[in-house]
């Protein structure tokens, strides 16, 4: 494992980090499988991960508990724990205190290592300042229930340099890897919050598992650079590889993904000018055949008034896309009638919600369309 000091700190975080987010659930749907989620804790502590971060809505609040549980065993000075604060769904300044103190019980700690405002963005900026949750949270950290405060954020630059100009923070967690780099803006984000000395954690450097496996035309040109890696391998190295990154956060589902991560980061190498002409190569390749960029990330379901799967949606609409055929939207078929595309509502409760900003409804139509074409 390789690991960066935390500005002039000595504290030496992984450059892997073990996100929360995506842990394995029962098959029943009823919550993360404790028995496989602690193997990959086990195995990611193990193996020098010392670097795990959680959300108060991650899971349906179940990641806190479980992580919480998953670390127990482990001296407390041995590991960085980030958790966030959810200002974006605050209906009133009081529910903080609650918030905070549920996320220190859930998680059983004493203090948080890290701690951020969640997801700050065009459409939740103003419920952080109007809830004054800075002054909160700085109020925590003097008290030392937390030692470092950042923020998280999907918005866009405007927004993320108005969230910079409001606190002198001491990190920030962006979405980077290589498709946003210039999909997103992430490179003007990235140099952005370094210009101004602080480090960047990484959230979705492998896009929410696209970039694990890309179409086949850009899976060859990355083969055939270099057989014997993984496709993730490149995203992983291509976020570790900037020298403003303190961690990647990479959401691990199975052992599978965190054994290659791992080995990924055993043997780091940045990547080369080279290397680097092969990842546009793939990505010219990529944003061709893009139609709809869902990291899975699931912001959007909540709101929706149809109960509608929205990324499981819009994944089998991107398998159909690149695949042109049938198959990619099987699985649609054996949804009941009422969780069918075809039930959207076009009430846009879920675009405002899409750190990605996609126009949901459209998808949604553009989906149901090709189903009654079947
Ligand atoms: S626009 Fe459609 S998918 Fe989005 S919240 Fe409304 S019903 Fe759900
Ligand atoms: S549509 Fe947007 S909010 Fe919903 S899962 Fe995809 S990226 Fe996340």
């Amino acid at each position: 494992m390789k690991y960066r000091k935390f500005r002039n700190s000595q504290d030496d975080i992984s450059l892997l980090g073990m996100g929360c987010m995506r842990l394995p659930v029962l098959r029943d749907g009823r919550g993360i499988d404790y028995v496989q989620a602690g193997e990959i804790i086990d195995y990611a502590y193990e193996n020098g991960i010392n670097y795990f971060d959680t959300a108060y809505y991650y899971h349906g609040g179940e990641s806190e508990r479980f992580i919480g549980q998953a670390l127990k065993k482990y001296p407390r000075n041995t590991f960085y724990l980030a958790d966030k604060m959810p200002g974006y769904a605050l209906k009133k300044e009081g529910e903080m205190e609650r918030i905070f103190d549920e996320q220190l019980e859930r998680c059983q700690v004493d203090f948080f290592d890290f701690y951020l405002c969640h997801d700050v963005r065009e459409s939740s900026f103003d419920k952080y300042v109007n809830f004054n949750v800075i002054p909160f949270l700085k109020k925590k950290q003097k008290e030392g229930f937390i030692k470092r405060l950042g923020f998280s954020s999907h918005g866009k630059p405007d927004t993320l340099k108005k969230t910079l100009d409001l606190n002198d923070w001491d990190f920030v967690q962006i979405q980077l890897n290589y498709f946003d780099w210039s999909y997103q803006d992430a490179k003007r984000q990235y140099e952005m919050i370094t210009e101004r000395g602080m480090p960047v954690t990484v959230m979705e450097p492998v896009r929410g598992g696209r970039l694990a496996n890309l179409c086949p035309e850009a899976n060859d040109v990355l083969k055939s650079a270099k057989p014997d890696k993984s496709i993730a391998s490149w995203a992983i190295r291509f976020a570790a590889s900037l020298p403003g990154v303190l961690t990647v956060l990479s959401g691990m589902s199975t052992m599978e993904q965190i054994i290659d991560n791992i080995d990924t980061m055993d043997h780091f190498e940045p990547i080369t000018p080279d290397e680097q002409l092969i990842l546009d190569k793939a990505v010219e390749i990529l944003k061709a055949q893009t139609l709809v960029p869902c990291t899975a990330c699931r912001y959007c379901v909540s709101e929706c008034p149809a109960g509608l799967d929205i990324p499981r949606l819009i994944a089998m609409y991107n398998d159909y896309s690149v695949s042109k055929k049938s198959f990619g939207l099987a699985d649609i078929f054996e949804l009941p009638d009422d969780k069918k595309p075809d039930k959207c509502l076009a009430c846009g409760l879920c675009t405002g919600n899409c750190p990605q900003n996609i126009d949901i409804p459209d998808v949604m139509k553009k989906l149901a369309d090709e189903v009654a074409k079947l």
